[in-house]
């Protein structure tokens, strides 16, 4: 794994989601057994060989889950497309996120660091299928707050309008919207950031966001995929916040075809 591919998908906390995965898969291994266990006196009753053909059944199951869940840490660890990570992010966004997250609040977990978890692993996945695509293909979204409250010019449906005084993050995108000839929108809310995405069909997303509109985000994108990049809010949420245009930079360059 390279540094920059460190840099964007965060280990330690891609670390939590894993172990999060590994507490999960032991459970669902423990629900498979009891399932099995418990009528086994009743299957038996109706045939005396059903309770192993059940639990055959079971040990298989419990033995998808195991290898999935060991899979996907192989892959994210490698950063390599192994063997089936389309399937496997739709495994990690439709199912284990809703599962992961209810495990966390049992245990206490703050819902922000799980999402941060879940975001790392997403974009780990999303960059070990080494895609190489164009540029007029790639969108760049950016939440509206990130733009300096004071300023009077609007940014929002061309973002090349900022003069570019350098007090707010967009002077920098700007600079790497004209550096890669990328598309960059900001976008006021979901809503638009959905008719967005509908109207300029790209087939990757590079966003900046809370860690909550980030993952609603990329849960909601799914197929499309989508680089989630926390931005920074000194002043609180939703009010001018900042990203690290470093990371913009390093997540295009291991999804841009040059
Ligand atoms: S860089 Fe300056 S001009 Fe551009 S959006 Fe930010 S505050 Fe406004």
């Amino acid at each position: 794994m390279t540094k920059k591919t460190e840099t964007i998908t965060a280990p330690p906390r891609k670390r939590l989601f894993v172990t999060l995965m590994g507490v999960t898969c032991l459970i669902v291994v423990a629900v498979i057994f009891l399932a099995w266990w418990i009528p086994n006196r009743g299957l038996a009753n109706i045939h005396p060989n059903l309770p192993h053909v059940v639990g055959i059944i079971m040990m298989v199951l419990s033995g998808i889950a195991i290898l999935g869940t060991g899979l996907l840490v192989l892959t994210t660890a490698l950063g390599k497309d192994l063997v089936l990570t389309r399937f496997m992010r739709l495994v990690v966004i439709k199912f284990l996120l809703p599962v992961i997250e209810f495990v966390g609040r049992v245990i206490g977990l703050d819902k922000d660091r799980i999402r941060q978890s879940f975001i790392a692993m997403n974009n780990s996945l999303v960059t070990s299928q080494r895609m190489k695509i164009k540029p007029d293909r790639i969108l760049v979204l950016l939440p509206h707050c990130i733009q300096l409250s004071d300023c009077e010019i609007k940014v929002t449906g061309d973002i090349h309008k900022c003069v570019q005084c350098g007090r707010c993050s967009i002077k920098g995108l700007v600079d790497i919207g004209k550096k890669y000839s990328i598309d960059i929108s900001v976008a006021t809310g979901g809503t638009l950031a959905r008719k967005v995405i509908v109207e300029k069909r790209p087939k990757l997303v590079l966003a900046v966001a809370c860690e909550r509109d980030l993952t609603s985000g990329i849960k909601d994108c799914y197929p499309l995929p989508v680089i989630g990049i926390l931005n920074e809010r000194p002043f609180g949420p939703c009010f001018n916040t900042f990203v690290d245009v470093n990371k913009i930079d390093e997540a295009l360059h291991l999804v841009l075809d040059k």
